[in-house]
């Protein structure tokens, strides 16, 4: 089965050339191993990204959970998959930090992404997190899930996990989500730590936040994780 890696650009670059030069770096480096490689963009470089894109599948970093109306600076799934994005993350620790995701509104967002027929890169802290989305949507097809600690990204302390912890974590999570669901870390993954953590974590790809905008480190990150 092939690695998946899922870079997360976050808001991320300033121009949009930056975008195209970025994202045809990721193309390079999708290209010259077996992986599967996910670039999850700002929303305003998609539609031009999907121009370009070959071998990447193209993903969103967040979509409503309400299939259309009136709520303004939001944008839905239904769009996202109408404009040939395949994929979206959805229960991102900055949102929940920063913008007041909660977890009802993370079950409901899954639930209408996984609908539209988009495929679900879903972060989880804690397990009962992926209790509750199981609640709500019974069956994870479709859904990637990403074991994500918020302590863990660069941003905020970047502190490690280590590998054997990420495997127990990943045992767990399989336990409620089903065995042949894939289960990625996400936290300070770059070239050096990746082989680690693929190896030791039994995970079965990464969620890349920083590593993802040098397009140097990143390709040595996805040629590292196999
Ligand atoms: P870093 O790789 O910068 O720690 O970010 C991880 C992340 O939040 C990916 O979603």
């Amino acid at each position: 089965m092939k690695p998946i890696i899922i870079a997360n650009w976050k808001m991320n670059p300033g121009t949009l050339r930056q975008a195209k030069a970025l994202f045809s770096a990721a193309e390079k480096a999708a290209k010259q191993r077996k992986v599967e490689v996910i670039v999850c963009a700002p929303h305003p470089y998609l539609v031009s990204l999907r121009q370009m894109q070959k071998r990447v599948i193209l993903g969103a970093q967040n979509c409503s959970w309400e299939k259309e109306g009136a709520l303004t600076g939001e944008v839905s799934s239904m769009q996202l998959k109408n404009i040939g994005c395949s994929s979206v993350i959805i229960g991102h620790s900055e949102r929940k930090k920063y913008l007041g995701e909660t977890l009802g509104m993370t079950q409901e967002k899954v639930a209408t992404a996984l609908k539209a027929g988009l495929k679900v890169i879903l972060c989880i802290e804690r397990l009962n997190e992926l209790h509750a989305i199981k609640r709500r949507v019974s069956s994870f097809k479709n859904v990637i899930v990403v074991f994500e600690p918020s302590f863990a990204i660069s941003t905020q302390g970047g502190k490690r996990v280590a590998p054997g912890s990420i495997a127990n974590m990943v045992r767990a999570m399989k336990k409620v989500a089903g065995r042949n669901v894939p289960v990625l870390y996400g936290g300070s993954v770059d070239s050096k730590n990746i082989n680690e953590i693929m190896r030791k974590g039994m995970v079965r790809g990464v969620l890349v936040g920083a590593a993802s905008l040098n397009p140097k480190e990143f390709a040595t990150l996805v040629k590292n994780a196999l």
